[in-house]
């Protein structure tokens, strides 16, 4: 059995005697080494850490354990939150398992149908608005502010507190911090725990060093890059589609701090950046999750040279919660009949 997030990290974790301690299997992800995917890119070392691999198929289970252990602990009824699909997944699940009411505000028909599955199958209460994600937050800060329900968006400082763990992982696997890491930046709260994370490892003395990190915006939603928020963020990554981060200033502070850059990069980048994942290493993640390669990729072909560094790229969530996106411009498949010479000449064999 998996010991979980709140278990094995006890000691770095806001864990008191009253702390419930439970997991579904959060943590302990894959980091995967891809040589082939390595050399296309022009990097030395190149680690993909599969965060997709997490109960509800995305890294935000790791913060949502702790944010529900601690509202559990405070005797909260129900917990509540704005999402664009992963966070309301997360925080369906943990609340079902501690037979907690979930409340989720999501932008209306904006959320992949596999997100909304997993919200609807774990009994979460959905409410769809006529908004975007930013005006979704904004509801569920205030409701939570009148109402005793605990709000679990990354605002809540127990999220950054359980995301932390995985850049422990990372160093704990490599044996130090790597060079570079890349990561998706949407609302900002998963560059702010990693760089946490590392920065107290760092401190402890467990790694030389703490990586430059490397955050990426989609062009439609890059409210940072742009220095100011934008209204109606577009990107074909749902995920990271968010025009008003609530972790700004942490994020830039990670971002300076660390000597590392937000940039951005295009949907036809994270789309082919996707594909590549999958077809030079067997890792399928939902778009959100390729922007850190599309990052990877467009900074090397400006000439930033990677090939003696050690890079690790966050892939954030599953690809499975997004498929009509991989299926959308898909070759068509060959339909014969059920026979074999027919098989054999079309593949060519005969
Ligand atoms: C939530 C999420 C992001 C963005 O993380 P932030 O903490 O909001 O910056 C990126 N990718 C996936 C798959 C996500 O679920």
């Amino acid at each position: 059995m998996k010991p979980g997030v709140l278990v094995k990290y006890r000691d770095s974790l806001p864990i008191a005697p009253g702390t419930p301690t439970f997991t579904l299997g959060e943590g302990d992800t894959p980091l995967v080494r891809c040589d082939r995917l390595a050399a296309k890119v022009g990097c030395g070392e190149l680690y993909l850490k599969l965060e997709g691999c997490n109960p509800t198929g995305s890294f935000k289970d790791r913060g949502m354990v702790v944010a529900v252990a601690k509202a559990v602990e405070a005797g909260s009824q129900g917990i509540m939150c704005a999402s664009t699909g992963n966070t309301s997944a997360s925080a369906a699940a943990y609340a079902a398992y501690c037979g907690l009411t979930a409340i989720i505000i999501v932008p209306g028909g904006r959320i992949t149908p596999g997100k909304l599955a997993q919200a609807v199958i774990y009994g979460a209460r959905v409410v769809a608005i006529d908004g975007n994600f930013d005006q979704a937050l904004k509801i569920v800060k205030a409701l939570t502010q009148s109402h005793p329900v605990t709000l679990v968006n990354s605002l809540n400082p127990h999220r950054i507190e359980g995301q932390k763990t995985a850049a422990f992982e990372i160093i704990d696997a490599l044996g130090d911090a790597p060079d570079y890491l890349f990561i998706p930046v949407g609302n900002a709260g998963n560059i702010t725990a990693y760089w946490k994370g590392f920065t107290e490892y760092y401190q402890q003395g467990r790694s030389r060093g703490r990586p430059r990190m490397m955050g990426f915006q989609a062009e439609g939603a890059a409210p940072i890059v742009r220095g100011h928020p934008v209204k109606e963020p577009e990107t074909v990554a749902s995920a990271i589609r968010i025009g008003n981060p609530a972790s700004w200033q942490s994020a830039t502070a990670a971002r300076d701090e660390s000597g590392g850059i937000i940039d951005m990069v295009s949907d036809d980048e994270i789309l082919s950046a996707q594909k590549l994942m999958a077809r030079e290493s067997g890792i399928f993640g939902e778009p959100a999750s390729a922007t850190p390669l599309a990052g990877l990729i467009k900074l090397s072909g400006q000439g930033m040279d990677f090939s003696a560094k050690k890079v690790v790229c966050v892939i954030t969530g599953n690809g499975l919660k997004d498929t009509d996106i991989a299926l959308k411009d898909a070759p068509p498949f060959l339909e014969l009949p059920a026979d074999v010479e027919a098989v054999e000449r079309a593949l060519g064999w005969k």
